[in-house]
């Protein structure tokens, strides 16, 4: 068999750009490590029937009509609206707030009076319907916008950030905790976007409907390191010349034999548990953010929506450093300007082969969801087959 296109992945960086491939008539091979499709959006039954997310809880969000319309091909979607809350030691035991914190918590955590005036200061300060940072909200110089930002910043970030990164939110990269901003609204959802929702029959159906094609050929369990080698400007499949497009969406580093060094990034611990109950949590997700050493705990027939009385299966996650020991998954790049500069070398050395594309969240070490990750590679697909991207 011979190939246009060979493809080393098969998450949606992988998938969607084999698809998109595949329907303009080039051949593809795809390489996947794993034994499964579906990257870090893999899901499966456990052993007591409930559908969990292997890798961690994952959910549909994008203001991307394009990203929506072409994922909407290969899956039905239930409408979910996910909602967090942080669960964090009170007078009389532990309460829960919304997070993004919101005008509703501000209530929660400081009582009607107290939070009326304080909701006043804050609309009068950034306007209804805000989205202001936390590091934002630290630079408030009205003292009581100060004392509630410190509030904010000691019940909800400090300690779950240096779980996450070890570090503190202001040594990581701003934009990290602006994805969960104080919001100056009623709305508890976590996100605010146009579409929102879970693949009905689940994420790796839907990875399975999309790689289903005449045109592509999946090997699972294969490495695409052991088949590719990148040498003066040629690369070579299995020894031999491959003069086709490659698009990997491993670790750049990793492919390159980390040959300026390794990129840091931090990877997670999962803790699945299953409880003889219809359900144990109030909401999908729960943040730890005053105490625990785990960050989160989801319980998935929130998100999934799953009918199964007497059962349910929550994950913890604990995050550290990833080392790069076997079986251990790099999940979250690390965004500093030494790790840009870094990974400059790496995405350099990649230019060498015009033929070569790094392409998804590894590859590119950015901090992506879904729907960036689909919207690059139909670019990217696009422009390999010579059709405008819009
Ligand atoms: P991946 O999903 O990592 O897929 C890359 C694939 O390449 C993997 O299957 C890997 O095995 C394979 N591979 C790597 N190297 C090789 C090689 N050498 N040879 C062969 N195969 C190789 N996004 C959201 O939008 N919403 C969420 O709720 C959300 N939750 C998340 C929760 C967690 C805990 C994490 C870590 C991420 C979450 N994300 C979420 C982000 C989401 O996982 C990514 O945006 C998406 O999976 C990236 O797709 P990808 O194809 O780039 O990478
Ligand atoms: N964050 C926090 N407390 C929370 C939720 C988020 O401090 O209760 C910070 C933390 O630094 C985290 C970042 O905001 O890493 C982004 O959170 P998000 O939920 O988007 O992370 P992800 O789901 O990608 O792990």
């Amino acid at each position: 068999m011979t190939y246009d296109s060979i493809i080393a992945g098969a998450g949606f960086a992988g998938a969607v750009t084999a698809r998109v491939l595949a329907e303009a008539g080039r051949r593809v091979l795809v390489l996947e490590q794993r034994p499964h499709v579906g990257g870090n959006a893999f899901d499966c039954l456990d052993e007591s029937g409930i559908l969990i997310h292997q890798y961690g809880p994952h959910i549909f969000h994008t203001n991307d009509k394009t990203v929506f319309d072409f994922l909407s091909r290969f899956t039905v979607w239930r409408t979910y609206e996910h909602e967090v809350v942080a669960n964090l030691p009170a007078e009389n035991g532990r309460m829960e707030l919304p997070v993004p914190f919101n005008l509703a918590s501000l209530r929660l955590a400081f009582g009607p009076e107290r939070s009326a005036q304080l909701q006043e200061k804050l609309i009068s300060a950034y306007g209804a319907g805000t989205k202001v940072t936390i590091l934002q909200l630290r630079e408030a110089t009205d003292p009581a916008l100060s004392d509630l930002a410190q509030y904010v910043y000691d019940h909800i970030f400090v300690r779950y950030t240096m779980k996450q990164w070890g570090q503190t939110p202001e040594e990581i990269d701003p934009a990290v905790t602006a994805r969960v901003p104080v919001f100056l609204s009623e709305d508890c959802r976590y996100f605010q976007d146009t579409y929102q929702g879970m693949p009905l029959h689940g994420y790796t159906a839907l990875f399975e409907n999309m790689l289903r094609h005449d045109n592509v050929d999946l090997r699972l369990n294969t490495d695409a390191r052991e088949h590719l080698r990148f040498e003066n400007g040629t690369i070579l499949l299995d020894g031999a010349e491959f003069t086709g497009d490659v698009i990997y969406s491993g670790p750049a580093d990793e492919l390159f034999g980390c040959c300026f060094g390794r990129l840091p990034y931090r990877t997670l611990d999962f803790k699945f548990e299953t409880f003889p109950a219809d359900v144990v949590q109030s909401h999908g997700t729960v943040n730890y953010t005053m105490d625990e050493d785990y960050t989160r705990i989801t319980e998935f027939k929130h998100l999934t929506g799953q009918v199964r009385p007497g059962v349910t299966t929550t994950v913890k996650e604990y995050s550290r450093a990833y080392t790069g020991a076997d079986g251990e998954i790099p999940y979250y790049a690390i965004a500093n300007a030494d790790t840009a500069a870094l990974y400059a070398k790496y995405a350099e050395k990649a230019a060498q082969f015009p033929r070569l594309h790094l392409l998804g969240r590894l590859a590119e070490y950015r901090y992506y969801n879904m729907d960036a990750i689909v919207a690059g590679a139909l670019a990217l697909s696009r422009k390999l087959i010579g059709e405008s991207a819009c």
